[in-house]
């Protein structure tokens, strides 16, 4: 299970060279070549449009922010309970819709339910989070489709 979240990173990570260019912070200018033309230092930054910061992570979650839609971990997880459970309880002599019942009679049991539910998806890595975001890991597989150059 592991496997599949460590292969995305290191498809992620190879998306983000390629989106990217390596630059100079001290000199203040693209070294394209890996190292820099005028003081020759190998220790260089990592520079898109967005930016220039050491390292590629960064990079992996502003891709990933404006290409990819987040994971509505609300919706999702009621529609996962809507799918286990009958729709409508009877209570007294009214049909009710369960969901919402349950939510407003115990909303603390409710969102211990949903972060269940989350940690459920991302152990089976189902979602895997960036910059405090959720995001399908099928999504992410074809945005790297898409676009990584192989
Ligand atoms: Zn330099």
């Amino acid at each position: 299970m592991q496997t599949e979240k460590n292969e995305i990173m290191i498809k992620l990570e190879k998306l983000a060279y390629q989106k990217s260019k390596p630059f100079c912070y001290h000199c203040y200018k693209p070294a394209l070549s890996g190292t820099c033309k005028s003081c020759g230092t190998d220790d260089l930054m990592r520079a898109t449009e967005g930016g220039v910061e050491f390292g590629t992570f960064w990079i992996i979650e502003d891709l990933i922010e404006e290409h990819l839609t987040p994971v509505n971990v609300e919706e999702e997880f009621e529609e996962s309970v809507r799918q286990c459970y009958d729709e409508t309880i009877t209570v007294l002599w009214m049909q009710l819709d369960a969901v919402t019942v349950a939510k407003e009679s115990d909303p603390i049991s409710w969102r211990i339910a949903m972060d269940e539910w989350l940690d459920q998806e991302m152990s089976e890595e189902q979602i895997m989070e960036f910059n405090s975001k959720y995001y399908r890991t099928s999504d992410i597989d074809s945005f790297l489709d898409q676009e990584l150059i192989e």
